[in-house]
């Protein structure tokens, strides 16, 4: 029987981060996946980051993961989301070209050290419960030994497809289940559930009528994803965009019983909030269109995506309201929209590292956690890779706290409150967003994963000479200070108390930038564009640090508080409806109760606690 430190059994988006993450800890590692010409494809949207999500992919980057070079090098469309907000809340997105991405993924696992790839279906497991040594066998009946396992098997325990009232067995269109993997795991009577995604039809662009359309470019100055990357090396496209309107909706209305999630046939739960068409028709009821965004699949593909009208229609529907929608009269379909089901396991019954607390030495990540998303499952990837290898080759691996990243956010929230529908990442889920912020993922991040053995020499090396710059330009801020009449000479007003302010201090000011910082100090002027933009975004939120930490004590502080039963969820401007929904249907009794339920956020907590507080202060004043 082969031997290695370490499997990894799947090679989706999970299983290359944690194969690559694996191996680059020194663990000998095997990669074990159904299909390798497969390894990294995305199953549905052919884009990367987001909001949250962008956050995500700047962290395993900032670990050295692989999935940020990748977007980088297959990125056709880069823009920052939320540009006109701050940066803490700010995501950068690729619209990404399919087979340059997986070509890129495929490149970095066969170029990494210490890792090997079988193509081949586990179908077996042999678990030794003292957590010492495990095993694998494939459906050729071979077995391979691992001191540790990290299962990443994403939507294929149990799949299948849906299209209207049609339905067959598969871990998405084209690929099979994994079945017998699937019952093995049965036998491990761990907690476990359904849950389902869909994807729209795909569209051929050579009939798509471009000329009636609105364009959208990607920014001028993309921001890569990588610290490592510079410049897009791809042509860089525009996305079509177009509308449903009330002839879509009345075609989905009438033909609502023959979708297969509003038909019945489906029992998992999807996300609320990546709505399918149907979703949209039904729930959003008083919209009259909602955006489409045609989203290209690659350079040298004809294929479009377009994001917004995922469905489990049948095929013949499909067609119909899609030629409803302006520039896609004619369109042809290439592939139809679909759902799928499959199962999840609990993640409460694993520990922060992502490894089963049942069976030492198993580890799971990515869509099996009930999550959703191809950044999601990546950075599940590189922690459960790095605990396994770190494990095997008897070293510690600290889990990552949510007070540092989104990744420690997401496995907290994952363990320690469970899902109840795919979890996804917003920004809104970190309560210390103001520091984690994507700019500054390798500040956070780097030299944490250096330690831990995760990071190689050449990005260790370019994160310490970033780092002396910004120590550097900081202490040139510090050492120069400004009375507020010569502050008022630039335009930066402040109250005219005679202080002299630092630079830097200065820098945290609303009307402040890098140019005129740099006016006042040639110094600082002189350094290069970077250095002077990051120190400006590392000076802003300063002074709002202290203040998010109190924040965070006062509702520690408030968690008894009760909430009236009577409590009108309704009249919270700034709640999703989503998180109304869910404070109307569980009532929670106290704000530590709320606190508890999935989804919840800090600035959710603090809305309903300042509800509260003005009802009782109305009562008082009407007593
Ligand atoms: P996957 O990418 O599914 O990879 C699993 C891998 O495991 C595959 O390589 C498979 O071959 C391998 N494997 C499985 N079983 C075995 C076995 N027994 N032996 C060997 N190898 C095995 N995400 C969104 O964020 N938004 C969406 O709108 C969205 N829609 C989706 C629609 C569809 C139809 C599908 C299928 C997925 C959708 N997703 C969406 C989810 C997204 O694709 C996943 O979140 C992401 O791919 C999960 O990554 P993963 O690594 O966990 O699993």
């Amino acid at each position: 029987m082969k031997h290695y430190d370490v499997v990894v059994i799947g090679g989706g988006h999970a299983g290359a981060e944690a194969a690559a993450a694996s191996a680059r800890m020194g663990a000998s590692t095997l990669l074990v996946t159904m299909r390798k010409a497969s390894i990294g494809v995305m199953s549905c949207n052919p884009a990367i980051g987001g909001l949250g999500k962008g956050h995500l992919v700047r962290e395993i980057d900032a670990l050295d993961g692989i999935m940020g070079k990748a977007a980088d090098y297959a990125g056709i469309q880069f823009r920052l989301l939320n540009r006109r907000k701050g940066p803490a809340v700010q995501g950068p997105r690729t619209q990404a070209d399919r087979r340059r991405y997986q070509s890129a993924i495929q490149r970095f696992l066969d170029e990494q050290r210490n890792l090997s790839i079988l193509e081949g279906e586990v179908v077996d497991l042999k678990l030794d419960p003292n957590g010492a040594t495990h095993a694998v066998a494939l459906a050729d009946e071979s077995w391979i030994s691992a001191k540790s396992i990290v299962l990443t098997a994403g939507t294929f325990l149990n799949g299948v497809i849906h299209i209207g009232d049609q339905k067959k067995v598969g871990g998405r269109i084209g690929d099979q289940s994994s079945v017998r993997l699937a019952h093995r795991l049965a036998d491990l009577a761990l907690v476990q559930g359904r849950l389902k995604t869909g994807t729209p039809p795909r569209l051929d662009g050579r009939t798509i009528d471009w000329s009636v359309l609105d364009m959208q470019p990607g920014d001028d100055k993309p921001t890569m994803f990588s610290f490592m990357s510079t410049t897009p090396v791809a042509r860089q496209v525009s996305c079509g965009i177009t509308a449903t309107n009330e002839e879509t909706h009345d075609i989905v209305r009438e033909n609502i019983g023959r979708s297969a999630m509003y038909g019945g046939h489906i029992g998992g739960v999807g996300p609320r909030y990546c709505p399918s068409i149907e979703d949209k028709v039904v729930r959003f009821s008083d919209k009259s269109e909602h955006q489409v965004f045609l989203e290209p699949e690659g350079l040298d593909d004809e294929t479009i995506y377009p994001n917004g009208i995922s469905t489990s229609l049948p095929e013949d529907v499909q067609e119909l309201y899609v030629r409803t929608i302006r520039g896609l009269e004619h369109v042809k379909i290439l592939q139809p929209g679909y759902a799928i089901e499959y199962d999840f396991f609990d993640p409460r019954g694993l520990t922060l590292g992502l490894e089963l607390r049942s069976m030492p030495g198993l580890f799971f990540a990515g869509q099996i956690n009930g999550t959703t998303g191809y950044e999601e499952a990546a950075a599940q990837g590189l922690l459960a890779g790095a605990g396994a290898a770190a494990r095997a080759t008897e070293r510690n691996f600290a889990p990552l706290s949510r007070t540092t990243c989104y990744i420690g956010v997401m496995v907290d929230d994952l363990v320690s409150r469970g899902v109840t529908e795919p979890y996804r990442m917003f920004t809104s889920r970190a309560e210390y967003r103001l520091t984690l912020r994507a700019d500054n993922a390798d500040q956070r991040l780097t030299r944490l994963g250096v330690k831990e053995g995760l990071v190689g020499e050449e990005r260790a090396r370019v994160f310490e000479e970033k780092a002396d710059r910004l120590d550097h330009a900081r202490t040139i801020l510090e050492g120069v200070t400004f009375t507020p009449t010569e502050l008022l000479a630039r335009g930066l007003v402040t109250s005219q108390d005679g202080v002299r302010r630092t630079g830097y201090q200065i820098l945290a000011f609303p009307q402040a930038t890098p140019e005129i910082i740099g006016d006042l100090s040639p110094q600082f002027a002189a350094l290069d564009e970077e250095t002077r933009v990051q120190t400006f975004r590392d000076a802003l939120y300063v002074q709002y640090i202290d203040r998010q930490r109190r924040d965070i004590a006062g509702l520690q502080r408030d968690e008894g508080v009760e909430i009236p039963e009577t409590m009108d969820y309704a009249v919270l401007a700034g709640m999703s409806s989503e998180l109304k929904a869910k404070l109307l249907k569980l009532r929670p009794r106290n704000l530590s109760q709320a606190g508890k339920i999935e989804g919840m956020t800090p600035a959710a907590l603090t809305l309903i606690l300042a509800h509260i507080r003005r009802s009782e202060k109305n009562r008082a004043y009407s007593g």
